[in-house]
């Protein structure tokens, strides 16, 4: 039995049927009310109060809602939850409608399609991603419809699914929608995401509708699982957002294997935008390298550090517009000055194209383009090819500014609607109007004068009210001293007296009458404005892209300056030469306390391997991230901490390294890191860099040992990629000995009585300590155990030497040798001292060479 609702219920209960996975906000009166289980989760969600409405059925229907004005926070807070929010509004005036008045969902507010700015991250882009597949093989596309950008691209049927995860992790959508089939083999990852995914299920729209909207020149030669991609996308945009978005216009196609593979582990063990302990993005790569101006410019970054380059030529286009800014702290702090002038031009575009600019984003919009002439300027005496050719044949838009400027006011106000934004002289009618206004308001000032004069009451004064319009007011005390019959008698208030004159009505007609004409007009003429700008979007995306590239380059140039960043050489090649490396991020939260340089030498016919061991907390994994942070810093296009850094191009990088991804999907630690070893197995190829740490734990030594020297094997003799391992065993030292382009490197500890003291540098040989039971005593362990332990240590007799040996002077040469002037004088002067106590390689494993490593 349907219970019989009131027509507007009904009503309700239509609309709500096209937003079923939305909150339906429905618009009445004032309020967006929300019923049903909408307003019980609501209510919850928002910690607003729960209230009912009679409706016509047996029971009061459970209804909550929040003030129309304020509307945007609630809308922002259901958004940041994951919520879909469909805004209903009232589409005629309810005064001219017959019955209920009719409404409309007028667009649909989705995670990734919001474009109000309290819900966007200045600095970060807000996608949306499409996925659809056509016979196996996955088009992707990703969409950030607060900017304007698309890209899309495929992948082939096999590893296609990694591949489309990989991508997903590039763009850290809000998200997704695509072939319902797909999104059910996403479910499962959903859940190791760094944010919170909404998959909504779709089919492609019509073909036509996709031509409409990019036109069909560029949909030609994209594949057929691209375009089912766009179609897909495209149709969810045009349904949620109900309105033009003629900012999506240039779809961008790259493929995969343009830009540097990073899985999702790799992309968190490497902090490149995030901590992994908070996810944070204080203390990740991206944090360290920021020094934009722009939020475009921060966006920019973002997406080149999310996507090393592949290509040597581009790589050097980069680095060379790096290298100019560099040099010249002049024109980078000029080139800052102007940047920190600019608004955020991508974003102001598409709320032109949306239709909902307002004058302030004109006037940004308009300040930010005066300045494209001195930084064109700036460009063009860098001396740099690059930056020269970047705006060179800049078109600065200076139409547009000065089009704006005539427009609309200096200082104008945030609503469109209460007039007060158009410029005077630009309009001779809104002119005429306002003059009308002033006028009428000049008449109104002399009435007052004439009328206290003439009644003697000095108190009398003109006011207004939106109910009585505007009246003469006389307090009671004055009011004896009125004559009888002079004013209309209009309103009595407790200690006065309105009133009206037939003149008064007559003045109050014009004025308002002029007033609400001028509120009008002011918004067709500013909304003319807006469309007018509408038809130069592209341009001005052009501008914006090139502006957050300069503002990229000058933030890679002051980190790479202020940091002692050098200049890397970039190459096609195999081998790969660093000399006095440093972690970025760790030497940059040191605060002071110098970072010990370590080089690294990995060369296709000499050493391509390094099986490090060494205690914990010896540096062995931040010396293995220092490596490849390397490598995605030049890969960027930035400079990097080294004395001198030759830098082959690495088409991937694996990483397994410590346990922080430990949780994920609640499988064994040990089950994890073989999952990953058998990515790693199947994709790295020769040009790969591989980073394991503390391969083979989390089984049984014997195992582990079995499968650590296994899987070294393979990655030597059939991979044949640069790698960094790091193990427990030092026992598999003896690899160095089958294995030629293994080489065994530890790190140096220095102990002195009882103390260990970590001297953080890598050195050739092997360490036959892991320094276990040591750690267990600095981390408070009680001495029983202590004792108990190393006790129980020589009873084993095991191959584990407990006390250092002299180190051979070669080694502690090496130590000095490697320190540089200014970073590590303290280091040096202990080293000296304690050369003699410096923690010995095991003969047997000695080094061959005492080359750096
Ligand atoms: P391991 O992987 O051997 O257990 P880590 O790489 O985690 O050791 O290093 C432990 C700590 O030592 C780091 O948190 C860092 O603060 C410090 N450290 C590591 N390498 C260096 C270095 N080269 N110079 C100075 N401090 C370092």
């Amino acid at each position: 039995m349907t219970p019989t609702y009131t027509p507007m219920m009904m009503q309700y209960l239509a609309i709500k049927e096209q937003a079923k996975d939305a909150f339906l906000l429905f618009r009445l009166g004032d309020f967006y009310e929300m019923f049903f289980e909408d307003a019980i989760l609501a209510s919850r969600e928002l910690e607003i109060t729960l209230t009912g409405r009679e409706a016509g059925g047996p029971q009061r229907v459970p209804m909550c809602g929040v003030p129309y004005h304020s509307a945007e926070n609630y809308i922002a807070r259901l958004i940041e939850k994951g919520y879909k929010v469909a805004i209903c509004e009232q589409v005629e005036d309810p005064s001219a409608a017959k019955g209920v008045v009719r409404r409309e969902i007028v667009r649909v507010v989705t995670p990734g399609t919001v474009m109000e700015s309290k819900s966007l991250a200045d600095k970060a882009n807000n996608f949306i991603v499409g996925a659809a597949s056509v016979d196996g093989r996955i088009g992707f596309a990703a969409c950030d419809l607060s900017t304007g950008e698309l890209y899309v691209t495929s992948f082939a049927a096999a590893g296609g699914l990694e591949a489309l995860l990989d991508e997903i992790n590039v763009y850290h959508p809000a998200e997704i929608v695509g072939d319902e089939a797909l999104l059910e083999r996403l479910k499962p990852y959903q859940a190791t995401w760094a944010r919170p995914v909404v998959l909504t299920p779709r089919e492609p729209m019509p073909q036509a509708g996709v031509e409409e909207q990019f036109g069909e020149q560029s949909l030609q030669g994209l594949s057929e699982e691209r375009l089912r991609t766009i179609a897909t996308l495209t149709g969810y945009l045009a349904d949620t957002q109900k309105r033009s978005f003629g900012h999506v216009r240039t779809i961008r196609p790259y493929e995969p294997n343009q830009y540097m593979i990073l899985d999702p582990f790799t992309r968190r063990n490497l902090e490149l935008t995030e901590t992994v302990r908070d996810r944070n993005k204080k203390g990740s790569l991206l944090w360290l390298l920021d020094r934009t101006m722009t939020s475009m410019g921060a966006r920019l970054l973002r997406r080149w550090v999310d996507k090393p380059l592949l290509n040597v030529a581009a790589i050097e286009e980069r680095l060379s517009a790096v290298a100019a800014l560099h040099r010249d702290l002049i024109i980078r702090d000029d080139m800052r000055r102007e940047l920190s002038e600019i608004y955020d031009l991508e974003r102001l575009v598409g709320r032109v194209a949306f239709g909902s600019a307002n004058g302030r984003d004109l006037n940004a919009l308009k300040s930010s383009l005066r300045r494209v002439p001195a930084l064109a300027g700036l460009c063009a005496n860098s001396g740099d090819s690059t930056l020269q050719s970047l705006f060179a044949d800049i078109d600065d838009c200076a139409d547009l500014a000065n089009t704006i400027e005539t427009v609309v006011v200096d200082d104008p106000p945030v609503s469109v609607r209460e007039g007060g934004l158009i410029r005077a002289g630009y309009d001779e009618y809104l002119d005429r109007l306002r003059e009308a206004s002033t006028d009428g308001k000049r008449w109104l000032a002399e009435l007052e004068r004439s009328e206290r004069e003439a009644t003697g009451i000095k108190s009398l004064k003109i006011g207004y009210n939106k109910v009585f319009g505007y009246y003469l007011e006389i307090s009671k005390a004055n009011l004896a001293g009125l004559p009888e019959g002079r004013y209309e008698r209009k309103q009595t208030l407790a200690n006065a007296e309105r009133f009206v004159t037939p003149e008064l009505k007559e003045k109050e007609r014009l004025i308002l009458e002029a007033e609400e004409k001028m509120v009008d007009l002011e918004y067709e003429r500013f909304a003319e404005l807006r469309e007018h700008l509408s038809g130069h979007l592209h341009r001005l995306q052009k501008l914006a892209e090139r502006i957050a590239a300069l503002d990229a380059f000058q933030s890679l140039a002051t980190v790479s300056a202020e940091r002692r960043f050098v200049r890397p050489t970039v190459t096609d090649g195999y081998d790969l030469i660093v000399e006095d490396g440093r972690h970025p991020v760790v030497e940059a939260l040191m605060d002071g306390i110098p970072f010990i340089t370590n080089g690294t030498k990995l060369a296709k016919d000499s050493q391509s391997m390094l099986l490090i061991t060494g205690p914990n907390m010896a540096g062995k994994s931040t010396y293995m991230r220092q490596v490849a942070l390397l490598c995605v810093m030049a890969q960027i296009g930035c400079f990097v901490p080294a004395k001198l850094a030759v830098l082959p191009l690495v088409d991937r990088i694996f990483t397994r390294i410590g346990a922080a991804d430990d949780l994920a999907g609640g499988q064994s630690t040990f089950m994890v890191e073989m999952k990953d070893i058998q990515i790693m197995t199947d994709k790295a190829t020769e040009r790969s860099l591989v980073i394991i740490d503390e391969l083979g734990r989390g089984t049984s030594t014997n195992e582990g040992m079995a499968i650590a020297q296994a899987v070294i094997e393979y990655v030597h003799d059939k991979i044949g990629c640069k790698a960094l391992v790091s193990t427990h065993f030092h026992e598999l030292a003896h690899l160095e000995d089958s294995l030629p382009l293994l080489s065994n490197a530890c790190m140096a500890v220095r102990e002195d009585g009882d103390d260990v003291t970590f001297l953080r540098k890598l050195v050739p040989g092997a360490a036959s300590s892991s320094y276990g039971i040591y750690c267990a005593q600095l981390a408070g362990l009680p001495e029983t155990i202590i004792g108990r332990a190393y006790a129980l240590l020589d009873e084993e007799d095991a191959p584990v030497v407990k006390r250092p040996l002299p180190l051979t002077t070669s080694i502690v040469d090496r130590v000095a040798e490697d320190q540089q002037p200014g970073y590590t004088d303290v280091q040096l002067s202990q080293n000296a001292v304690a050369a003699s106590h410096v923690y010995e390689v095991e003969e047997a494993s000695k080094p061959q060479s005492s080359e750096v490593i």
